[in-house]
């Protein structure tokens, strides 16, 4: 079962997400690739942009001498090679399968009811507005989703989601501010499991006094959902703002850590022009990228599909033009 799959929907939202950082950035490449001829201007041209769009020093360095070890003698050669490097970046986290909901295979079943989202990462990030996104999307494909409200650090928090829970008809298990955070994600799987749902996301605190108390209490999170479970979550999705850059890594960093994080949720990619982030994350963090917040509506989130990406980026393949 594929719950999403490219197609015209998320290709728009994608490229609509993309247009500061094609307006900034990757926009001034057309000028650069009009030319036929490679020259060092060229490769200049690209280094600046790819860098500039936060894609990283190292990465932009290795993408680029991939491409020139090919001798490409056209620069339409190189904007092919170059789509294709980016495209196999973004897809090399795949090839280590992470995540039983948004990694597996087309043709394999989604494990047992009810699935389990752990949603990890600092306050601010858009973490509750992704719980929300990701329920409604789910919803809309008809699964039963459920939600659990484990910020149980901040009453804001757990209001919150449960507005979510309103505004897009879904159950949010809740305690009251300061209960254990994970016994009510042990609440919401057995709530899960009398209710028949298909998933549950459970909410996560994004700041303690301290770090390792965050740490900690996530990893015990964890735990518990492992025993509630009989299996560890099934995905533990890392919600990383766009606009926090290279800073927004050394959290990430944090996070993969101290739980085992499967995937990346990348929201405000609308709100910034260095899109090129991603790239950073698919190979620093060596994590998938599976869901890109497009704006500031609730159904503002699509999957991410690393060619529908690369593409809205560099333009299509000649072919497709044609
Ligand atoms: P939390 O503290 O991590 O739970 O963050 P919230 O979910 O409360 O979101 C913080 C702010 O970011 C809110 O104003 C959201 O509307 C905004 N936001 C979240 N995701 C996106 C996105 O993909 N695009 C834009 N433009 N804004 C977003």
């Amino acid at each position: 079962m594929r719950l999403f799959g490219r197609n015209k929907e998320t290709d728009a939202a994608t490229s609509e997400a993309l247009a500061r950082t094609r307006r900034s950035w990757f926009g001034r490449l057309g000028e650069v690739f009009r030319g036929s001829d490679v020259t060092e201007e060229l490769w200049e041209s690209l280094e600046e942009v790819l860098i500039g769009a936060d894609t990283g020093v190292q990465t932009t360095i290795d993408i680029l001498e991939q491409v020139r070890a090919r001798h490409p003698s056209t620069s339409e050669e190189v904007r092919t090679l170059l789509r294709e490097a980016l495209v196999v970046v973004l897809e090399a986290p795949a090839a280590t399968p992470r995540g039983q909901l948004w990694g597996r295979p087309d043709d394999e079943a989604w494990p047992a009811a009810p699935a389990l989202a752990l949603i990890v990462g600092v306050n601010g990030t858009g973490k509750t507005t992704a719980i929300g996104r990701l329920a409604h999307l789910h919803q809309q494909q008809g699964l039963k989703v459920l939600a659990a409200a484990g910020d149980t650090y901040r009453a804001a928090a757990i209001e919150q989601l449960q507005a979510w829970g309103k505004q897009i008809g879904i159950e949010v298990i809740a305690h009251q501010q300061g209960a254990d955070a994970a016994a009510v994600a042990f609440d919401a799987i057995e709530a899960a499991r009398a209710r028949g749902a298909d998933l549950v996301l459970v909410d996560t605190a994004g700041r303690l006094h301290n770090k390792q108390n965050l740490m900690d209490e996530l990893s015990k999170v964890r735990r518990v959902i492992e025993r509630g479970l009989g299996r560890p979550p099934d995905e533990v999705l890392l919600v990383l703002d766009a606009t926090t850059g290279q800073n927004g890594l050394s959290q990430a960093r944090a996070f993969t850590e101290s739980v085992e994080v499967t995937g990346v949720m990348l929201t405000k990619l609308d709100g910034t022009a260095r899109g090129g982030i991603v790239f950073a994350i698919a190979r620093d963090l060596g994590l998938p990228v599976r869901f890109i917040g497009t704006g500031q509506g609730p159904g503002d989130i699509a999957p991410f599909e690393p060619r529908a990406f690369v593409e809205s980026l560099l333009g299509e393949p000649a072919t497709a033009e044609a």
